[in-house]
């Protein structure tokens, strides 16, 4: 389904880092912290052991707690709700666009008209696409509702010229192998606030002081630590992100190209806002009534991975037994999530790949029920 862009500077750097003295805290991890706030035009960068570390020190650091309830999408991988379940705080979901697949705005609207009180709002980038900030921001803004920017799957795509991770009060991106940057396991909270910045430093070491005393402990932290090599692995790619970006425009432009003619399904649609795609993952949609299964079957047979997601997070097993039977509240997200089918996809896929896939699934469509 992917795969990591892994050349000789990235060893390189690893093997610096490993004849270095410090392998956790190290120049190379604030480096990587730099390069990673720069991208989102942010102050400040705190490096984290994984995506979902980052958005929980996000909702930690908000002081989102118990009772509290936070407006999201459903269409997005668990960490998005799980980060603040873990601080006893409720979903609210509203309904996404059916082009960018992230928070529609109306339906955000409704939401924040009916169903108060809203402590947050965490739209979700997905796939490398921003939702309509201009819309979310000026609605949070008026009800004076702080944002968490889930821009995991988002790294360096841009909203109306403005970088994903540049919305929120902070902002999250993730370092997974599947991602566009990796360092293996890891993630980065973005934020312009000093204040903000500081207790998410202090939550991911262990709820530490500011001071020089190792044992000082002023919250209830965590050990959210990255460690040096997996920092040094983040340098590099960072020092390759315009390549890399660039890699798989190149990819999905291919496929868009030779899927075009296909029929039975539609291509993922760039909305006017996105000035800038961050391609994260190839995600077509079949046309109502095409079973889905039969397709995947078919494709696997021929030895072409795929993943149907994102199954929606209001209708996972753990989340229908503590919240009850959600379907049918959200049919835009369940529309998308039953028809969606994730292609293989990463910056080096070759044009044989491709045109292997694409036949593949042209065969499959004329043959699926
Ligand atoms: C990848 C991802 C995360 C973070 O995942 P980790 O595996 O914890 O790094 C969070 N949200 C979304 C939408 C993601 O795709």
């Amino acid at each position: 389904m992917s795969a990591p862009d892994v050349t000789d500077r990235e060893r390189e750097l690893v093997a610096r880092a490993l004849t270095g003295t410090s392998l956790s805290g190290g120049p190379l991890l604030r480096q990587f912290e730099t390069q990673a706030a720069q991208i989102a035009g942010a102050r400040h960068g705190i490096a984290v052991s994984s995506g979902t570390a980052g958005l929980h020190l996000a909702v930690r650091a908000l002081e989102i707690g118990p009772g509290a309830r936070v407006l999201t999408s459903a269409f997005s991988f668990v960490a998005s709700v799980n980060c603040f379940l873990y601080e006893g705080a409720e979903p609210v979901f509203a309904d996404i666009d059916p082009v960018t697949y992230g928070l529609d705005p109306a339906s955000v609207e409704d939401a924040l008209r009916h169903r108060r009180p809203i402590s947050a709002l965490l739209p979700v980038h997905v796939f490398g696409q921003p939702c309509d900030m201009t819309g979310l921001g000026a609605l949070a803004a008026a009800d004076d509702i702080p944002i968490i920017e889930d821009a995991c799957e988002a790294i360096g795509a841009a909203h109306a010229g403005r970088p994903a991770g540049s919305f929120g009060a902070l902002a999250v991106f993730a370092f997974y192998p599947n991602k566009q940057v990796t360092t293996g396991e890891g993630g980065v909270v973005v934020t312009n606030d000093e204040a903000l910045a500081g207790v998410c430093r202090s939550l991911r070491n262990q709820g530490r002081g500011d001071g020089d005393d190792w044992f000082d402990h002023v919250r209830l932290g965590y050990n959210y630590r990255l460690g040096e090599l997996s920092a040094a692995l983040g340098v590099a790619q960072l020092e390759r992100f315009d390549e890399l970006l660039e890699r798989r425009d190149r990819v999905a432009a291919e496929y868009s190209r030779r899927l075009a003619r296909i029929t039975g399904i539609s291509l993922p649609a760039v909305d006017p806002g996105t000035t800038r795609m961050s391609w994260f993952v190839y995600v077509i949609a079949l046309d109502r009534g095409i079973d889905r299964d039969a397709v995947v079957r078919d494709l696997a047979a021929s030895d072409v991975p795929t993943r149907a997601y994102f199954r929606p997070i209001h209708l996972q097993p753990y989340f229908r037994e503590r919240f009850g039977d959600l379907r049918g509240s959200l049919p835009v997200t369940e529309d998308v999530g039953s028809r969606t089918l994730a292609l293989p996809f990463h910056s080096r896929l070759s044009s044989e790949s491709i045109e292997y896939v694409a036949n593949a699934l042209e065969r499959a469509l004329e043959r699926a029920p």
